[in-house]
């Protein structure tokens, strides 16, 4: 994000005005200087109050009704922003906005709508900028003049929901303190040093070598694996602790706000100083805004300088530009497809894997010569007469999808699918008949289809006892391979439990083919020569670019014989195992806990958790006994079970497992939290915990 322009009324010191930033074709200076002074140091204010966003705003601890000229009239702040796709914003939206925010004399912060702003040019798209968390959007940092550190009590953990506002505390308060140096250098040198992650490695070594060249810090130790931080920073002179200090917490923030971005310092954003030629000596501050400029290349500064700085300024770096984001000139997508007369539309409301009773379908009307179009989830097309539509689930958002091609296609939708009707089937003519794989050009070499259908067994959460009955064969390996296919996404709900099964992998092995068994396999059924074949067999994952196995574990009923039928397989840890584990159906923390332990015990084993989502008609959730009086204990060793790949999986589960236990205890267990966001999104957390902890912390007010 880049500031343009910032058009006020009633300001304190700067009464009515505007300041707009100078541009010339496209390009924007990189540093704008201004001259010291109270009325400047409230400009600053002013900029990082107008980018600070309103929510934050109101958690800021400073009586923000200090800015209003005359309290009793509000101040009136618009603003101009360009923004970056896809670092301050995800939608399409120009990167050009006008916002506006009004404070009155108490401080209360007000969003302007766009009939509200009647500074900013006419034509300007008025529009909230979107901040998310407030850590990585808009990003934004602002310093007064006196800096003061943490010592030992920064929070590097995004506990905070308001963390954006410490970002630029320090302009408004002298008090507020900035980034521990030697905390952060410690974290920085583990993540960098010792463990090489490339983000903190590269910023270790820019930051190093910088410090070196233009403020004399003697940091070659930094790069070794030995380095006490806080030594280092003792032995600093004050005023190169002075001069680093603004410098590490800009790199500090700038690691945080883009975690996604292997050179976080290249980034761009808005830095507010005021006054630093006072964070160095007189002789230094040409090389700490060389310093700057080089560690920042695509940051936007605005300082406010003493005359003799200003003077000072290097001229190299005054003549920096940079270039204003502009809109992403898509070419335009035809909006209207022509749809031929009589042509029948097939909807994939929610498969996730290629929907085969649509291809099914497709064939059949294809060799009655009629046209056939795919579209997905709900589409809604002008002109068609004929519409079938498969839903595969009974989730809500199917449902809600269901209704609403039920409002608009009205007689002319037929609708089929598990997510519909269980019991309802495909004619025998149509079922009979090969898959149309034109339907889904993304399967490219891969068949789909089943070999048999059905189970034996009767679990009540399972939709395939209804609706397939006992396992029974319903085709073959021939006619499932057209046109030469050898890799095949197999369907099957239980084909180990077919009394055939060791025929069907046998000839599977002996074709040599590659087979996702998507729907899993069933341990139980196997014995050592199917176990044998199986061995044999290329198992693999969706996309048959690696070797997996498929089970699945839903309770934790005969885990002995799960092992010894594990064990026959003699898988190592260098094998890729895959255990689907359903959870939040009918078993318990502790149950849940001892299957994962179970799990890791075996070698090569790892799970993918699933949602218990009930059948239409079937058991609801039994989740009244989830939690027992060693709830701490058994999460605390939840969390201490890592698989060797998958984690994110497990994530879902600790979410799930997290919400629970604030329903049920009233508090947020923090290991839990810890775990959720120890490696992704950490910068979401201090806003998950205000979320479910359902308060917001009020700051005082700066005295
Ligand atoms: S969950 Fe598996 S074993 Fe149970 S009925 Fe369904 S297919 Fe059969």
């Amino acid at each position: 994000m880049y500031l343009l322009g910032i058009y006020f009324e009633n300001a304190r010191k700067n009464g009515d005005g505007r300041f707009c930033f100078k541009k010339d074709r496209q390009k924007i200076r990189k540093w704008t200087q201004l001259s010291a002074g109270m009325s400047n140091q409230e400009l600053l204010q002013l900029m990082a109050v107008a980018c600070a966003g309103v929510d934050f705003l109101r958690e800021f601890p400073y009586a923000l009704g200090r800015l209003c000229r005359n309290p009793a009239v509000p101040l009136q702040l618009e603003f101009i922003l360009s923004t970056h796709h896809l670092i301050d914003s995800l939608s399409d939206a120009p990167p050009l906005l006008g916002s506006g925010i009004r404070i009155d004399g108490k401080g209360q912060v007000k969003r302007l709508t766009a009939k509200d702003c009647h500074l900013l040019p006419p034509a300007l798209p008025i529009r909230k900028p979107a901040l998310g968390t407030g850590n990585s959007r808009c990003f934004l940092l602002a310093y007064g003049a006196e800096l003061k550190h943490h010592d030992q009590t920064d929070d590097f953990n995004f506990t905070d929901p308001f963390f954006r506002v410490t970002r630029f505390h320090s302009l408004f308060n002298k008090e507020a303190l900035v980034t521990d140096p030697v905390a952060f250098l410690t974290r920085l040198h583990y993540k960098g040093v010792l463990k090489s992650r490339f983000p903190a490695k590269w910023t270790m070594e820019r930051l190093s070598k910088s410090f070196r060249k233009y403020i004399s810090i003697e940091t070659v130790c930094w790069m070794e694996r030995n380095c006490d931080f806080r030594k280092e920073w003792s032995q600093l002179r004050s005023w190169q602790r002075r001069a680093a200090l603004p410098i590490l917490d800009v790199v500090r923030h700038m690691i945080d706000a883009f975690p996604g971005s292997g050179t976080p310092l290249n980034m761009p954003g808005l830095v507010l100083l005021n006054r630093p030629d006072r964070f160095c000596t007189k002789k230094g501050f040409s090389d700490w805004i060389k310093l700057m400029d080089l560690l920042l290349p695509a940051m936007q500064f605005v300082v406010t300088l003493s005359d003799n700085a200003i003077l000072g300024f290097p001229n190299n770096v005054q003549k920096r530009r940079l270039t204003i984001p502009v809109v992403a000139t898509k070419p335009k997508e035809k909006c209207r497809t022509r749809i031929p007369r009589g042509a029948i539309l097939l909807l994939d409301v929610d498969s996730r894997l290629p929907n085969l009773a649509l291809m099914k379908l497709s064939r059949y009307f294809k060799e009655q010569g009629r046209r056939v179009i795919l579209a997905r989830k709900d589409s809604f097309i002008k002109g068609i007469e004929t519409v079938y539509a498969s839903c595969v689930f009974n989730s809500p958002a199917s449902q809600r999808r269901i209704s609403k091609l039920r409002d608009y296609y009205g007689e002319s939708i037929i609708l089929g699918g598990s997510g519909v009707d269980i019991r309802e089937r495909l004619p025998s003519e149509i079922e009979k008949l090969p898959a149309d794989y034109t339907l889904y050009p993304e399967l490219k070499d891969r068949a789909i289809g089943f070999i048999t259908r059905g189970c034996p067994f009767n679990c009540p959460f399972c939709i395939v006892p209804v609706k397939e009955g006992k396992t029974h064969q319903v085709s073959n390996l021939d006619s499932l391979l057209e046109d030469g296919r050898r890799k095949l996404i197999l369907l099957d709900d239980n084909i180990l439990s077919h009394p055939n099964a060791g025929n069907f992998l046998e000839e599977i092995a002996q074709r040599n083919l590659q087979v996702n068994f998507t729907q899993t396999l069933d341990l139980r059924m196997l014995d050592k020569e199917k176990a044998r074949i199986l061995r044999r067999i290329y198992c693999s994952n969706l996309k048959f670019t690696r070797r997996v196995y498929h089970f699945s574990l839903n309770d934790t009923q005969n885990l002995d014989l799960v092992r010894r039928k594990y064990q026959i397989l003699c898988f190592t840890p260098g094998d890729n195992v895959e255990f689907i584990c359903m959870y939040g159906y009918n078993t318990s923390l502790a149950e849940d806990v001892e299957r994962f332990r179970f799990l890791h015990s075996l070698p090569g084993a790892y799970v993918f958790v699933q949602e218990y989502q009930p059948i239409p008609g079937g058991p609801p959730a039994d989740l009244t006994h989830f939690f027992d009086d060693d709830a701490d204990e058994y999460i605390d060793e939840l969390i201490g079970i890592v698989f060797k790949q998958n984690m994110k999986s497990m994530e879902k589960y600790y979410r799930w497992l997290s919400k629970r236990y604030v329903q049920a205890f009233g508090k947020l267990h923090n290991g839990l939290v810890d775990t959720i966001f120890r490696y992704n999104k950490r910068d979401s957390k201090g806003r998950y915990i205000a979320t479910m902890a359902g308060t917001r912390r009020k700051r005082k007010p700066d005295p």
